[in-house]
């Protein structure tokens, strides 16, 4: 029989029971309690979380770019988001204000049990149809759903709540919290010490709460971690509910002391003596007004760190010497696939987080752009590169991974390709059509030209160009790929290689895949312009700058392909127009992307680069890192993570 695995999440195992109005309403097995009242659950909702953290009145009065962050302890159905997010489209100011929603789960409903508990609630659906659209497989970490059209960010941190806050940064703090896990009697585990201890950590001056429950344990964990606890009467027929208001300011890490350091003026290249290798959180103090932000470096990096900051609000200018995705990123379709790792590897694994958030991202940019950007294909992965046992597959979740036996793959395939596994999310991001829904952006104005270099004076950025005079900003993000090095130079020169991709125009006498195809490379049939295309991807040739499309790079990847799926290779017409392109893959020595702030916690000099061949699957989920960090946001990636992701780590910096 299959073990389970301790790194996977078990869905929730739901009793629906019908209640005195006929309606069937969830009960957990497990917990053996509701997750929503039977009579009027909406209402008792919003009584209990919204009304008793003044949510209407707080957020009707939000400043000009103030975010107001909500900690949840039990998302559950998302009947309680679901409502604030209701009330927040209805009392929301009209200008940049966000609102962001931190929510954690151990047990999640499947997606057939969180569609039919949110059936129960008709004013919620086109809120309801969302979210289903959006909601993450039940896989350990951060799941991070923007709606940016609302202001909105969710992140569903899946995973015990009290280990999942402990991961949680940023410069920012909880404004409110609904306690919702389940009441002690029923769930004596999650009511400890630990857990009121990051209430705490999370906690600022003034952050209010609200829970069901009034039994001693939360009175008292609240009470003995700074809240000031206060029995009001509960829902309906209910005696009593807890309200809190956080008042003691003792905190670990957050929010961190603004501006302690004094001003300085720096030259970029400049030296530095020591470097500090460990996570710093920067301490900007201007994050609450609209920033004016150069980016330089048009290609998947940079297109996306435009858009997670014009989403906010703010001014981007983005540079490039040549043109939008000109170099590595502009490949006719990138392909979004996972490097499959097993399951407890998962939250520490870029690649696979920064898939699942990229097929949300490019899937949402796609419909609210109306430009075809991402084409959900799903894929086989051949196991050619064996990273895991087959025996973890079973581990994943079907709507991640699924072991196929080699008459099922074929079938699927329609070509031979042995055992494989199942991708359902993967698919293919049409480049060029992502570069112009970016671009289209009102807050995003692209310049051609070059960056000679530039300097931190105070608050700004001065940065001098080619062409235009020097322009000052207030921040600078450098996505320059292997050119990084020149301009930060106390990063180690990145390694790098050239990939160059294959296509060409195809008729119905090829025999083809029915969808792409994971290897060593990867192959995938596309249209353009009504002609349809074979393409296969990359070769690997270490250490060269040179970026013409090559014969022997052709022959490299049909090679590949050969060896995994000799059937297809064959059939290949090689006498046929060929065309290829070639760009530069940069990486670090860790092979992770730099992402953060370069130098000191108040510079103003950030970077996002060597993405190595994962561009388009980092470039989502980093962006949003990048862009919480410049706004002081609570971040969507773990501690370890970030530590891992720091531009001044030791792995990728030098003394100069
Ligand atoms: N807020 C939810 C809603 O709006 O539908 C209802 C939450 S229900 C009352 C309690 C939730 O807490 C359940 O989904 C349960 O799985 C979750 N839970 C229980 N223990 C937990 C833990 N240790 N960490 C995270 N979630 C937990």
């Amino acid at each position: 029989m299959h073990q389970q695995n301790p790194h996977c999440i078990n869905t929730a195992d739901i009793i629906w029971q019908t209640d005195d109005l006929g309606q069937a309403v969830p009960i957990s097995s497990m917990f053996g309690d509701v997750y929503f009242s039977k009579t009027d659950g909406l209402a008792e909702s919003r009584y209990v979380f919204l009304q008793h953290n003044q949510l209407a009145q707080r957020f009707s009065t939000l400043a000009d770019y103030e975010t107001f962050t909500i900690g949840e302890i039990g998302f559950g159905t998302g009947l309680n988001i679901l409502a604030t997010w209701q009330l927040w489209q209805q009392v929301r100011p009209d200008n940049h204000s966000r609102l962001h929603i931190i929510t954690t789960e151990k047990f999640p409903l499947c997606q057939t049990d969180l569609q039919r508990a949110l059936d129960c609630w008709q004013e919620l659906t086109p809120l309801a149809k969302q979210l289903l659209a959006n909601y993450p497989p039940p896989l350990a970490g951060c799941h991070r759903l923007n709606f940016f059209a609302d202001r909105l960010t969710l992140d569903i941190w899946l995973g015990d709540a009290t280990d999942s806050l402990a991961q949680i940064t940023g410069n920012s703090h909880i404004n409110a919290w609904f306690l919702d896990g389940f009441a002690p009697a029923c769930n004596h585990e999650l009511w400890a010490e630990q857990l009121f201890q990051q209430l705490q950590r999370l906690s600022g001056e003034n952050t209010t709460l609200s829970t069901f429950s009034v039994a001693s344990v939360v009175k008292h964990g609240l009470t003995h971690h700074g809240f000031s606890v206060k029995k009001v009467k509960g829902f309906g027929k209910k005696r009593e509910m807890l309200t809190a208001v956080f008042l003691a300011n003792i905190q670990e890490n957050l929010p961190i002391e603004l501006n302690k350091k004094p001003q300085y003026i720096h030259k970029y290249p400049r030296k530095t003596k020591t470097i500090q290798p460990s996570f710093t959180l920067p301490t900007l103090s201007d994050n609450t007004k609209k920033l004016s932000i150069a980016i330089v470096g048009a290609g998947v990096a940079g297109l996306s760190c435009a858009y997670a900051l014009a989403m906010r609000g703010h001014k981007i200018t983005l540079i490039d010497k040549t043109a939008p995705l000109a170099e590595a990123s502009g490949n006719p379709r990138a392909f979004l696939a996972p490097k499959l790792t097993s399951l407890q590897r998962m939250t520490t694994n870029l690649h696979a987080i920064g898939y699942l958030a990229g097929s949300r991202f490019y899937q949402n940019l796609a419909k609210q752009s109306n430009l075809a950007i991402f084409q959900q294909t799903g894929c086989l992965d051949l196991l050619s590169h064996n990273r895991i046992e087959l025996s973890e597959v079973n581990d994943f979740p079907m709507a991640f991974a699924q072991l196929r036996s080699a008459t099922q793959a074929e079938n699927l395939a329609g070509v031979p390709t042995g055992e494989a596994i199942f991708l359902e999310k993967a698919g293919l991001i049409h480049t060029q059509n992502f570069a112009k829904a970016v671009l289209t952006e009102k807050n995003i104005q692209f310049i051609q030209d070059e960056l000679l270099d530039f300097y931190q004076q105070n608050h700004h950025v001065i940065l001098n160009f080619t062409h235009q005079s020097h322009q000052v900003f207030d921040h600078v993000i450098i996505c320059t790929a292997l050119d990084t090095c020149q301009f930060l130079p106390n990063i180690r020169p990145f390694n790098y290689s050239r990939g160059q991709v294959s296509w060409f125009a195809i008729s119905s006498n090829h025999l083809l895949p029915k969808l792409p195809l994971k290897y060593g490379g990867y192959c995938t049939c596309f249209d353009e312009n009504k002609q349809a295309y074979f393409l296969m991807g990359a070769s690997f040739v270490r250490d060269t700058l040179d970026t013409t499309a090559k014969e022997a790079d052709h022959l490299m990847n049909i090679e590949t392909l050969k060896e995994a799926v000799p059937e297809l290779a064959n059939n290949l017409n090689v006498s046929t127009s060929w065309h290829g392109r070639a760009g530069l893959r940069s990486q670090t020595v860790d092979y992770l992307p730099l992402v953060g702030q370069v130098g000191s916690a108040n510079s103003r000099v950030w970077t996002f680069s060597a993405l190595g061949s994962k561009g388009y699957a980092y470039a989502p989920i980093c962006s949003e890192l990048l862009a919480g960090l410049i706004c002081g946001e609570i971040l969507p990636l773990g501690k370890n993570m970030l530590e891992r992701l720091y531009p001044n780590r030791k792995s990728v910096t030098k003394k100069i």
